[in-house]
């Protein structure tokens, strides 16, 4: 259902060694919608998306996705629920091909994290089909052939959402997609990300600002790991309290 809370956290709380990264944050993110998690370095966005995506076990709080508690669970476990946080690069391998990387990820869907998977011609065929619409979809499909760590970065970026969106995700989660990318290369993320919200929802963390304004229907300012204001991007960036958050780092 539209506008129905997807995923919501509250009274989350990280400390390290007690210092406190994120400090009583409660969020709720729509179904449907691109939210944004903005704030000037070292509001704790990342802790706040680690936290979120449990690499990261919070001090304090609760975090509840589809109705379900999900604070204690482990990321394999959420994965398996439908809220995908999008690979690191790293997790591309770089000497296979762009497709090849995206039939694995199709593969891991299928056998879970284990390598040590059997298919079937059948499904192995469906999954190569599978692994060209993916590919298609973000744009890769003249470069599906090459491998991967001979993409530009952005292309990669993509490549890195198609292995994610071959988990078949009700929820990405994703950080910083723009980041180090060219304007023609988040121009095209841009539209990749759109595209993909017609079906799922996304939480992202995102320092570009434009980005932010252009794709987000809602958005959550953190600042010294509290949250400072919420709402549209019209209303939170006239807060005269987030301007000076970003005006005073
Ligand atoms: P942001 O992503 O908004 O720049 P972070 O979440 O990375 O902010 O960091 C928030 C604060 O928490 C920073 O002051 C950072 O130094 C601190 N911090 C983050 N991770 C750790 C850690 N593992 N140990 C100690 N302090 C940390």
């Amino acid at each position: 259902m539209a506008n129905e809370i997807i995923l919501s956290a509250s009274g989350l709380t990280k400390e390290f060694k007690g210092f406190v990264a994120v400090d009583d944050v409660t969020l709720s993110v729509r179904r449907g919608t691109i939210h944004a998690l903005i704030g000037p370095n070292g509001a704790g966005k990342t802790t706040c998306f680690n936290l979120l995506t449990k690499v990261l076990s919070p001090t304090a709080g609760r975090i509840i996705y589809n109705g379900r508690d999900i604070t204690k669970m482990s990321p394999a476990n959420v994965a398996r629920l439908g809220l995908v946080r999008s690979f690191q690069i790293s997790a591309v391998f770089g000497h296979m091909t762009a497709l090849e990387n995206v039939r694995i990820a199709l593969q891991r869907r299928i056998r879970g994290d284990s390598f040590d998977f059997w298919c079937s011609e059948r499904v192995l065929s469906s999954l190569h089909d599978e692994a060209w619409e993916l590919i298609t979809a973000v744009g890769l499909t003249e470069f599906a052939m090459i491998p991967a760590r001979e993409l530009s970065y952005g292309r990669k970026r993509a490549l890195e959402i198609a292995t994610t969106l071959a988990l078949d995700p009700e929820m990405l989660l994703l950080d910083e997609p723009m980041a180090g990318m060219t304007q023609e290369d988040v121009e095209r993320v841009s539209a990749l990300i759109k595209e993909i919200s017609q079906k799922r929802t996304i939480l992202m963390v995102e320092h570009n600002l434009s980005v932010v304004a252009s794709l987000s229907d809602r958005i959550t300012v953190l600042t010294r790991g509290k949250v400072l204001a919420e709402g549209d991007y019209a209303t939170v960036s006239k807060d005269p309290r987030v301007i000076e958050a970003y005006i005073g780092v």
